[in-house]
């Protein structure tokens, strides 16, 4: 089961304090579903381990705002500006406080492959979660597509490329837009063909799955 405890931190961009939520253990014997997400059993830690500052909006895992430097002012800036106003009536949801993760992460400039993934966990958290209305999770999952496919982009491509194109087109698929996914689905296929991979033959198998009868878990 998924046990966890509390802290009180001061806020490395606004110096107030508050209380974050730190994991003390879990397990993966949850739901796994087509979009790589790895459930807990009871409570998810998606929607645990992530915090957000109630003063000024800042968020991070709990585990890294304990350790973490003050904000550099130009990012201080900016969450002030365009986070801090999100809180006044109370922080988001789990999967919002991802969100602004992302947002801080991209203000960073920190590598595309990062931004993505911390939009991806927001999805996942808003999928996990009642509380996040499924338009805001499809626009989480939009921000994903984004720079998961910037990431792929890169010369070379990452280690992981064939995995994350079979998620691009998941990705797709997941927002409605099917052809799109289908594009990125058999690019996944074709790919596998030429890795030397051990589970290439699995991803493409799963592509074809998702391209052709998809379904939510795995
Ligand atoms: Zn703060």
């Amino acid at each position: 089961m998924t046990t966890f405890g509390t802290e009180t931190i001061n806020c490395p961009c606004c110096g107030e304090s508050f209380e974050i939520q730190l994991l003390t253990s879990t397990n993966t014997f949850g739901v796994r579903t087509t979009d790589l997400y790895v459930g807990a059993g009871g409570f998810q830690p998606i929607l645990i381990v992530i915090a957000c500052c109630p003063t000024c909006g800042y968020s991070s895992e709990g585990y890294t705002l304990r350790e973490a430097d003050p904000v550099e002012p130009a990012i201080k800036e900016k969450v002030f500006a365009e986070l801090k106003p999100q809180v006044a009536d109370g922080v988001p949801p789990p999967a919002g406080q991802w969100a602004f993760a992302a947002q801080i992460a991209e203000w960073r400039g920190e590598p595309d492959m990062a931004v993505a993934d911390t939009w991806l966990r927001a999805a996942w958290a808003a999928a996990q979660s009642a509380r996040t209305p499924p338009e805001q999770e499809a626009a989480y999952r939009r921000q994903a597509i984004t720079f998961f496919q910037r990431a792929l982009q890169a010369d070379p491509p990452p280690d992981n490329a064939l995995i994350l194109t079979y998620l691009v087109g998941e990705l797709y698929r997941r927002v409605g837009h099917t052809e799109q996914a289908e594009a990125w689905f058999n690019e996944a296929i074709t790919m596998a063909e030429h890795a030397s991979q051990p589970d290439a033959s699995q991803i493409a198998d799963l592509a074809r799955q998702q391209r052709d009868a998809p379904k939510e878990t795995l």
